[in-house]
């Protein structure tokens, strides 16, 4: 599958203001315009104003547009003139998140679509995408952090590269130590910044996990922790799911048992939590209106008849994920 990509790149003459950096690009950004203008809007009025803010792609329900081409940076990141995210990534702005609605989901689903593209066409895998909020903090793409999908919405784009038979997400490098948490081994050459960035953490956490006061001082042979809990080993043996026949849907009183904590554990392997936060996930063998939204919610973003209702289609799709 290819995406049309409209090119309306912001004139030369503006290069000193919108992009005036060469870059090679080793990351893509996500963002949300916080806005709902179109995709057309949203790239005119960037290339057409005097602030330095600036993107590379917008993508709304029907295309994607490019004002800035992928050899120069972009003033996406709010990380600086030097920053990461402003100097070696490429940003993609989803179109119409204030407002929210069918609009919305639809340029999130060619979004993904879209991202997934350029992970392929690079070479790339998962691993190289990041959301605004990771360089500076800012709360963007807001409508996908405020609805807690950012782990479905990474998943939704990792799931499009496989299918586009591109790179698989690497398998871990974090060794487990003694107690279970992950450590790192600082090699030579090593900056705090990218030893966080590639392993997922903040520098934050990096630096508290470690009593690390000056991020400048870590010396080669170093051992970082990188995790203060126990995480699970796992094992590279995935587990297998088992998914009931027939339809559920809301009932009164509610259909329970294990039928429905078979969809609930499911969909929460996809990341589509019934109740994320609530205990055990809101697997509790109820399909009540929290099960039927997670059902929604992934029959939105895979085409589907958005119903909340279980059925064969429902079931089919999430085996062929789950496999
Ligand atoms: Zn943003």
């Amino acid at each position: 599958m290819t995406i049309a990509v409209k090119k309306r790149l912001v004139p030369s003459e503006k290069y000193a203001l919108k992009c005036p950096n060469p870059m090679t690009p080793e990351y893509i950004t996500i963002h949300n315009t916080a806005n709902d203008a179109s995709a057309a809007n949203e790239i005119s009025y960037m290339t057409g104003n005097s602030e330095s803010t600036s993107y590379h792609f917008a993508v709304d329900d029907k295309e994607v547009i490019q004002g800035i081409p992928l050899n120069r940076n972009a003033w996406h990141s709010g990380d600086g003139t030097n920053g990461t995210g402003n100097r070696k990534s490429i940003a993609v702005e989803i179109c119409y998140s204030k407002s929210g609605g069918a609009r919305y989901r639809a340029a999130e689903a060619l979004a993904i679509k879209f991202v997934a593209l350029l992970l392929k066409e690079r070479g790339w895998g998962i691993d190289k995408i990041r959301k605004h909020q990771d360089w500076n903090g800012k709360y963007c793409p807001h409508r996908i952090l405020s609805e807690g999908r950012w782990d479905q919405v990474k998943a939704a784009i990792a799931a499009e590269l496989e299918r586009l038979g591109g790179k698989k997400a690497p398998k871990p490098s974090k060794t487990e130590t003694k107690t279970g948490g992950a450590t790192y081994t600082v090699k030579k050459g090593d900056a705090l910044s990218v030893i966080a960035q590639k392993n997922d953490v903040s520098m934050a956490t990096l630096q508290r996990l470690n009593g690390i006061k000056n991020p400048n001082f870590i010396k080669v042979g170093q051992v970082l922790k990188l995790t203060d809990s126990v995480s699970t080993p796992t094992k590279g043996k995935k587990p297998s799911y088992t998914l009931p026949s027939g339809i559920f849907k809301v009932t009164s009183p509610l259909t329970k048992g294990t039928a429905v904590k078979q969809i609930q554990t499911a969909l929460a392997a996809l990341y589509y939590y019934p109740d994320k936060g609530a205990k055990n996930n809101g697997i509790d063998g109820y399909y009540g209106s929290k099960t039927a939204n997670a059902v929604k919610r992934f029959q939105s973003m895979y085409g589907l008849a958005a119903d909340g209702i279980y059925g064969p289609k429902t079931k089919a799709k999430i085996e062929a994920l789950l496999k």
